[in-house]
């Protein structure tokens, strides 16, 4: 299946890979248990996990914790390879939207102590929510904004994107430094503070001041 996300009125991007960033907020990485790290930690999730506003999250039968992580999320609107510049890697950011990046928390803490990677606590079916995307060039001020999440009317979180340890072109460098970024690929950027479990039945409300909004049920 193949999946697309349009920028604006007119351009269309085919959905390449979706990179994730792990703790790039100090005080998420505490309420883990982490140290803040000294180059972003990095995952991947399937495109086939992708759903997007007024969709469903299924409660994966894998799991008993699943959690909320309310992100910025990227759209690469350009090849990036390694070696890029600062500006480059800036230029490569078409456009901004929230998403949520849900995860089976028990699934990730096991993988953590066995050595394992975290592809089946992160990667399952619609683990990935997307909400449309607005062209950066209409954000120049992006990370002065907040970004919340709402569960049932009720704010669990909210935090400036400033507090972000990897701003987004830093990120865009950084990974394309490890594996190239092509036009249509996504970046989650990681979740501030203030992640805990969700439950059948709960509605996520998901915001970006001023833009974007996305929801979704959890069945
Ligand atoms: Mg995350």
């Amino acid at each position: 299946m193949i999946r697309s996300v349009t920028l604006g009125t007119e351009k269309q991007f085919q959905i390449g890979k979706i990179v994730c960033v792990g703790r790039n907020y100090a005080e998420h990485a505490r309420e883990l248990g982490g140290e803040a790290p000294d180059f972003p930690i990095l995952f991947l999730k399937p495109p086939s996990a992708l759903i997007f506003d007024g969709g469903e999250v299924i409660y994966p039968s894998f799991t008993t914790n699943l959690h909320h992580e309310v992100e910025l999320v990227l759209l690469i609107g350009k090849d990036v390879n390694n070696g890029t510049t600062p500006e480059n890697a800036k230029a490569a950011i078409a456009g901004y939207a929230v998403g949520l990046d849900m995860t089976a928390r028990d699934l990730q803490r096991q993988a953590m102590e066995e050595g394992n990677p975290w592809t089946v606590a992160k990667g399952f079916d619609t683990s990935a929510a997307l909400s449309s995307f607005v062209p950066a060039s209409e954000v120049p001020d992006i990370l002065a904004r907040e970004i919340t999440l709402k569960v049932n009317g009720e704010f669990r979180q909210k935090d400036k994107l400033n507090l972000m340890i990897f701003p987004p072109e830093v990120l865009v460098a950084n990974i394309a430094s490890r594996m190239k970024l092509e036009a249509g690929d996504l970046i989650y950027t990681g979740t501030p503070k203030g992640v805990s479990p969700v439950k059948k039945g709960d509605l996520l409300e998901a915001a970006i001041q001023g833009v974007w909004k996305l929801s979704v049920k959890i069945v």
